[in-house]
């Protein structure tokens, strides 16, 4: 199911990406399909787990809006970003769109994957069309992976791991690494051990070291304090690993108006705060809340996380 509220089905932004700032994202994969039903996903929860690849919706519908929309958005950009509801990695016609998407932009285009499918050869060489590739590697044993990641039982996280490796060996572009630590599951020191010995053997620009900073899919998923966030980075580094600590950061995007539609799009694509919105757009909180009201209540969930309430579409 498509939610968005104007005429745009697979694009959605500018919005905030604490890792890539400004990013006009192009949604490739439809509500909610994904090779894992992660605790702390920001989406919801996966009502289709699967690993073959697919064709989705028509491709050229997608590069259709891609050269519509992106003449009109190029100015408050920083980057285009490949994503979906799910793993985009599952469309069959990555290559093709990453190919089409680049003869168009002058913005590095980015791919965010869960890295489960860089198993797949033929994925590993159309992830090679991106700018910048940003996988995740949120664990090291199948124990923990299952705990927070919860994958298709057809997935072998050593092996996927291995496969990451061995991408970024051949990868030409910028690959940023994430791992996001969920208190309690992936932040002890074993697992920790064995993920950076992984990321030690990839070639890389930076890891972005993250938690789980709004609402989860499951309610077990818990943000790791800062102290752990950051001695978890004091590790890395001891190790010689190129880390940084994300945090919950958002960038501003000047000139984008805070519009109705504007914000449907924004928070049916992950939940905002209030004052995530009023940074977006740079508009006041009380701003923010009128437009808020004028939203269809039935539509809009509040759901709070550590202390703050954060807006969201309902899907
Ligand atoms: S966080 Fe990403 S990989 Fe995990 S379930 Fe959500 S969409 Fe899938």
């Amino acid at each position: 199911m498509r939610i968005y509220t104007d005429r745009y089905n697979y694009l959605f932004g500018p919005v905030p990406s604490r890792r890539l700032g400004r990013s006009l994202g192009v949604d490739i994969i439809p509500l909610k399909i994904c090779t894992l039903n992660c605790i702390y996903c920001e989406v919801g929860k996966t009502t289709s787990c699967i690993t073959d690849r697919r064709n989705f919706d028509d491709p050229d519908d997608i590069i259709a809006e891609f050269k519509e929309k992106y003449p009109k958005l190029k100015d408050k950009l920083d980057i285009v970003t490949v994503t979906g509801a799910g793993e985009p990695t599952l469309n069959l016609n990555l290559g093709y769109i990453l190919g089409e998407i680049k003869k168009v932009s002058e913005h590095p285009v980015a791919v965010l994957t869960n890295s489960t499918l860089f198993t797949d050869e033929n994925v590993r060489k159309e992830l090679s069309f991106a700018d910048v590739v940003v996988p995740s590697i949120d664990a090291a044993t199948p124990e923990v992976y299952k705990q927070v990641c919860a994958p298709h039982r057809n997935l072998d996280i050593v092996a996927i791991n291995e496969a990451v490796v061995k991408f970024s060996n051949e990868f030409s572009g910028k690959l940023m690494i994430e791992v996001l630590l969920c208190e309690g599951l992936n932040d002890n020191m074993d697992e920790l051990k064995k993920i950076a010995g992984v990321i030690k053997r990839c070639r890389y620009d930076l890891v972005q070291l993250n938690t789980v900073h709004r609402p989860p899919a499951f309610s077990r998923a818990k943000t790791v304090p800062e102290k752990t966030l950051l001695d978890a980075a004091l590790y890395f580094k001891s190790e010689g690993i190129r880390v940084e600590n994300v945090g919950n950061y958002i960038h501003e995007f000047e000139g984008c108006e805070l519009t109705q539609a504007q914000l449907e799009r924004l928070i049916s694509m992950r939940p905002c705060s209030l004052d995530d919105i009023s940074q977006v757009f740079g508009v006041s909180k009380e701003y923010v809340k009128s437009v808020l009201d004028s939203l269809d209540r039935r539509s809009l969930k509040i759901t709070p996380h550590n202390g703050v309430d954060f807006f969201f579409i309902k899907k």
